[in-house]
């Protein structure tokens, strides 16, 4: 192979593209492909191999192997060497091929003449579609520049690939963005929806791929840097005022904007013939195709920083906004790798369902997709990049599955399965404005969770007789300043009319931890669960704290009004608490407001030191509601938010259970109310054991009241507590068996 020169590259990336914009079938635009590669590169095989599906490689267009084997030879990816190109995601060469460990002999294609190797992959963005692969006879190695030229034209065939270029008779190969495909990722909020995709951040398409004049693309690709390097200086003067972390990524942004590396790579393309936009993205892709590889956390986030900046600089070059005046489709799913509460507001309840390639149990977006009751999936791999505008999808919040373009038989299943649960849904309505009254006489009171304006028409449908919990930090991690307190007055006085006279317990601000608004300092901290969060806020910088309370009395406007302070460890500092809000209402009294008609007090028990609070601490709260989320993760020191522990220890694991017994025993001497507003009580079975062993009360999303209701109405919450305390007696780790036993022995 005679070394090749800048022309020869650029030669060769025109003639590609004379060949795309010509109008023939998709075989023979391959096969054409493969000759002007093996004609340009002087080698004497030129194959391509793409994905057939995911997880095999079909030769589809050679020049130089037996034309018989195309679409005749299949491999898997990792097996032999371009089976390890896909799987690697670079390239791979060989001056002896056979020699190679991990070499497989085709027989049919006749290459046991051909010694040197050279593979490269064939991807988009992190998407693996193929191989690109020449090969000699003469043992030879290729330079690093024949290398770098290969990858080039891989990157024109990935785009073509992409733009359907072939696709047709004769080709038997779908483009995998036709595919069905089944993606697991984690429950973020249950339910089912079915919709079609609509992409947050719409992909960028580029058509042209090649360029005409190399030095103009160049200044074309500079001036693009400029602009991106003022906007990444804007951002970051905005940002000034903001936490840390967002300060420190905005810092990154603008040390990649400034890379010698980065930009010298992308010169590099141009040089070689490829446009601006097509050498972003080429090195977008292999920087994709890094993060799949790369174990460290910090090094992802990185490599997610530069992805970002690459579509920045994209749609700087193509002009192509996040707004493409598409129309969202009926029933939209939205896909994303991530979302802030903000946009996810916004959208509302237009969507359907969301999905996301990222995402945390406990971040905002999926206390926004909770508070809305839509359907979420996280972290389900890949989805994005599979992922069109428009595809058909279903989403499994439940099962944390979504199907991308399914199969009719799919599809029907899960219809099946939606059509079963609005039945059940409508047997729940029938039992709306029933007690939970079990079958032997004992009521449990069933409430709700909340956390928007939007959640309070349920309270009447629900048939919730109160809202047991109203998260208040949705109004502060939503906005991207303070909102003012006259703001606050007329959002709890809007909650206080929509309740229309059911209580609703609002709980002051729980930021920290994982909920941080964006203009709040926070000090770094190594473990923000257990760190300076909640209460603990409100106590040592009462500011914050006291404007709320102040706005929940003027909002109560002389109606009663019940506050609960979050993550409260100690009797102490409920005292401080309470001594803090009397202050206010003093305060409030003095200016000559109307105070509340009864104020009451209580304490989210989330923490298990509560539960061994002196007696004085239960006589002085009015009420405990027990934040199961968090009570859960500090009594078996497992991160709520952490997939590989958070569903390691069962709520229904005795050791959990006598806990909450404890707490019933405590809180029934000093006759104080008790609740528990975990999302474990939304659970039938879990729901059960807490009522069984004495809970009167427990608060849960809307959709979950009725499931709850109709379980505990037919169960006999007498035999429950027996047959917990005879799981204890027997020494068993679980009350979960034997109670699913008793549940699946009760009459529907
Ligand atoms: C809890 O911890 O159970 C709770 C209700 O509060 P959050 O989930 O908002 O932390
Ligand atoms: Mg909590």
């Amino acid at each position: 192979m005679p070394h090749r020169t800048e022309t020869d590259s650029r030669r060769m990336l025109r003639q590609l593209r004379d060949e795309m914009a010509s109008a023939q079938p998709g075989q023979e635009r391959l096969d054409r492909i493969t000759t002007i590669i093996a004609e340009s590169m002087g080698t004497d095989v030129c194959s391509i191999y793409l994905l057939r599906d995911s997880e095999t490689l079909e030769l589809c267009a050679t020049e130089g192997l037996r034309p018989s084997a195309v679409h005749e030879t299949r491999l898997r990816i990792g097996e032999g060497l371009v089976g390890k190109v896909a799987r690697l995601a670079r390239p791979l060469q060989s001056a002896n091929a056979p020699a190679e460990p991990g070499f497989r002999y085709m027989p049919e294609t006749g290459e046991e003449v051909f010694t040197s190797f050279l593979g490269v992959p064939i991807q988009r963005l992190g998407e693996r579609l193929g191989v690109l692969v020449v090969q000699s006879k003469e043992a030879r190695n290729y330079t690093d520049d024949e290398v770098y030229g290969l990858e080039v034209v891989a990157m024109v065939i990935a785009e073509m690939t992409e733009l359907g270029a072939f696709v047709g008779e004769g080709t038997s190969f779908a483009s995998t963005h036709k595919q069905a495909a089944t993606l697991r990722g984690v429950t973020g909020q249950e339910g089912e929806a079915e919709g079609h995709v609509w992409l947050h951040q719409p992909r960028v398409v580029i058509t042209n791929l090649v360029n005409d004049d190399s030095q103009a693309e160049t200044e074309r690709l500079n001036e693009a840097i400029e602009k991106l390097r003022g906007s990444v200086d804007d951002m970051l003067a905005v940002a000034a005022s903001r936490d840390k972390e967002h300060q420190e990524v905005l810092q990154t942004y603008k040390m990649f904007a400034h890379s010698r590396g980065w930009l010298k790579r992308m010169e590099e393309d141009i040089r070689l013939g490829l446009s601006a936009e097509a050498a972003v993205e080429k090195e977008q892709s292999a920087a994709r195709a890094r993060l799949e590889t790369v174990p460290d956390q910090y090094m992802r986030d990185r490599l997610h920083d530069l992805d970002d900046l690459s579509n920045r600089l994209l749609r700087i070059l193509t002009g192509q906004g996040v707004e493409t005046g598409a129309e969202m489709p009926d029933r939209a799913i939205l896909v994303a790798r991530n979302i802030g509460p903000g946009d996810l507001l916004e959208y509302g309840r237009k969507l359907r369902g969301v999905v996301l390639e990222e995402g945390a149990v406990g971040s905002h977006a999926t206390i926004v997709a909770r508070a809305l009751a839509i359907p979420l999936v996280l972290n389900v791999p890949r989805i994005t990049t599979d992922a069109l505008s428009g595809d058909h999808i279903l989403v499994d919040g439940t099962e944390g599955v979504v199907h991308l373009r399914p199969d009719d038989s799919v599809t029907s299943a899960f219809r099946d399965k939606v059509a079963m649960q609005a039945k059940a849904q409508e047997r729940y309505a029938s039992l709306r404005d029933k007690p939970a009254v079990g079958r032997c006489g004992t009521e449990i009171k069933l409430k709700m969770n909340a956390g928007l304006m939007a959640d309070l028409p349920s309270l009447p449908t629900s048939g919730a007789e109160a809202v047991g919990l109203f998260r208040t930090e949705l109004q502060f991690l939503t906005r991207d300043r303070m909102p003012r307190r006259s703001e606050l007055v007329a959002t709890y006085a809007r909650v206080l009319d929509a309740a229309a006279g059911k209580a609703v317990h609002f709980r002051t601000l729980d930021i920290g931890s994982d909920k941080v608004a964006p203009y709040m300092k926070r000090p770094n901290e190594p473990n923000p669960a257990m760190g300076w969060r909640a209460l603990r806020v409100g106590l040592d910088k009462p500011g914050v704290l006291r404007m709320q309370v102040q706005a929940l009395i003027r909002a109560a406007a002389g109606r009663p009004l019940s506050v609960m302070f979050p993550l409260v460890s100690t009797g102490e500092e409920f005292t401080r608490a309470r001594d803090m809000l009397n202050r206010e209402l003093d305060r409030e009294r003095r200016l000559g407001h109307p105070l509340p008609a009864e104020t009451k007090v209580g304490a989210m028990l989330e923490t298990p030191s509560l539960a061994y609070a002196p007696d004085s601490f239960f006589e002085a709260v009015d009420f405990i509601s027990i934040g199961g989320n968090d009570l859960k993760q500090f009594f078996f020191a497992a991160d709520r938010e952490n997939e590989l522990v958070r569903r390691r220890y069962d709520t229904l694991n005795i050791s959990f259970l006598s806990f909450l017994q404890l707490v019933v025993d405590r809180c029934h001497e000093s006759g104080t109310a008790l609740t528990f507003c975990g999302e474990d009580a939304g659970r039938p079975v879990d729901a059960l054991a807490f009522a069984g062993i004495g809970i009167p009360a427990l608060s849960m999303r809307p959709a979950s009241i009725g499931p709850v209701k109709s379980l505990i109405r037919r169960s006999n919450l007498n035999e429950v507590s027996e047959l917990i305390a005879r799981v204890k007696a027997r020494g068993l780790d679980s009350a979960r068996p034997a109670l699913l036993d008793y549940v699946a022995s009760l009459v529907e």
